[in-house]
């Protein structure tokens, strides 16, 4: 509700007169979700439950309750209860859409939860799905251990190899899903390509059985790649990771069309798995303005970083798309620009150390992970990533437990890979620690 006598703050007309970088300090500098024009920091709303002025406005309220032309509307938006949605969400919402250049975003408790919710609301019972092959243990799991059960079925690719791939694209196909860079070895998928294909098979394809290309962009967060902006329909976030970037709180996001919008809502209500109020506060107060910052330092660490391990004598291979030996070097280069134009490689490494058989050369890294974790003060054994904090894993015995031992390099993994998150400490200290335990082992 906008009090007409205050001077009410427009959002610049001109957006692109400022810097994305600047934009997310600023955000979306009004919502008519909640008119909170004299506050520099955004407040904290916590009711579960709002007020309702007559039982008409309730009524009109639920009738409205994720419709796009009120959403669109400029009428104040009517409140009724947490789950439904509330200014915190909201706001967040409004910012995140934005930064990746989607029309509309949907929270949720995590990003397992928003995966969950944008597969819930594009798939059906009989329909088909194409992953990429390497993926987040936990996204492994949800296609193996839930979806034979919903009739959904899931074929495992290796997307990084297109040729060949629009024969694969049935008439049960709906989805294609994948991460790029992917978790935890850092493939890189084309999306510009893969549009193109799916372009051609939609051609033919009525609207509701045309395929969208999901990415889960949580590895790149929107600093380094917009993926809406390359081809993709919908961009999934754990907002856990690089975009909340303290470690402080869990979240998720679906980023994607307006058209949409409501049948997320209506999943996110139904299901339950309601972004916490406080959580999305902190990731709208901290977590997205701190982005680019953090994102920068963690980048410049990480080139750091990869270079050292790929010039030591210990070390196997360093996949770290800002290194020019890296296999998808020239396809990084296209796909993760920062705001500003320039290449943005991120902050995620994945590499192995040597031995005489895989065997010792994984042996040799569960030594190096086992030293960092009791001597290294840069670096904590621990799963996650995009935090203040350097994080070092094994994903083949952590993140990815899932994937039997016989299945990991058919899903991408190196049984002995260890998965290195630059947090922002100084890069040379990193380096420090790394130089010693390499030493040590
Ligand atoms: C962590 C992670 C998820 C899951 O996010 P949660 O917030 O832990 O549910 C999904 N995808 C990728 C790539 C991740 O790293």
């Amino acid at each position: 509700m906008t009090d007409q006598s205050k001077k009410v703050k427009k959002d610049p007309i001109d957006n692109s007169k400022y810097s994305l970088d600047t934009h997310l300090i600023y955000g979306k500098n009004i919502s008519k979700k909640w008119d909170y024009s004299y506050h520099v920091t955004a407040p904290i709303s916590s009711s579960t439950t709002f007020r309702l002025d007559s039982v008409e406005r309730g009524a009109q309220g639920f009738q409205e309750f994720g419709h796009l032309e009120s959403e669109l509307s400029d009428n104040p938006h009517i409140y009724i209860y947490d789950r439904l949605g509330e200014p915190n969400k909201d706001m967040l919402e409004e910012n995140l859409a934005d930064v990746e250049g989607g029309e509309m975003a949907v929270t949720f408790a995590s990003g397992m939860g928003a995966i969950s919710g944008v597969l819930g609301v594009l798939l059906k019972s009989g329909d088909e799905i194409i992953t990429h092959k390497t993926l987040y243990g936990c996204t492994i799991s949800l296609f193996n251990n839930w979806y034979p059960k919903f009739n959904i079925n899931v074929l495992a690719d290796d997307l990084t190899k297109l040729n060949n791939f629009e024969a694969k694209l049935n008439e049960n196909v709906r989805v294609i899903y994948f991460e790029t860079p992917a978790n935890p070895n850092l493939d890189i998928i084309d999306i510009p390509a893969l549009r193109v294909i799916v372009d051609k098979i939609n051609k033919n394809r009525s609207e509701e059985r045309k395929i969208k290309i999901v990415v889960d962009n949580t590895f790149a967060t929107p600093y380094c790649q917009r993926p809406l902006t390359l081809g993709a329909d919908f961009v999934v976030h754990s907002l856990t990771k690089g975009i909340g970037g303290f470690g402080a709180d869990m979240g998720g996001v679906v980023i994607g069309p307006n058209i949409y919008r409501a049948m997320l809502l209506l999943y996110r209500k139904d299901f339950g798995g309601v972004l916490n109020t406080k959580s999305a506060w902190a990731i709208l107060t901290y977590g997205l303005p701190s982005l680019a910052l953090r994102q920068r330092q963690q980048i410049a660490t990480a080139m750091k970083v990869a270079e050292f391990l790929e010039n030591h004598p210990k070390v196997e291979f360093v996949n770290y798309p800002g290194l020019k030996s890296y296999k998808y070097y020239e396809l990084a280069k296209k796909l993760m620009i920062d705001f500003d134009g320039k290449f943005a490689p991120g902050s995620m490494i994945f590499f192995a150390l040597k031995g005489n058989d895989p065997e010792e050369g994984r042996e040799n890294g569960r030594k190096l992970m086992n030293y960092i974790a009791e001597n290294a003060y840069t670096m904590t054994l621990a799963v996650s990533l995009g935090h203040t904090r350097t994080l070092i894993e094994h994903p083949a015995s952590m993140t990815h437990s899932v994937v039997p031992a016989d299945k990991l390099i058919d899903r991408g993994i190196n049984p002995g890979g260890v998965r290195l998150a630059i947090g922002i400490e100084t890069a040379d200290d990193i380096i420090l620690d790394l130089k010693e335990s390499l030493e040590k082992i």
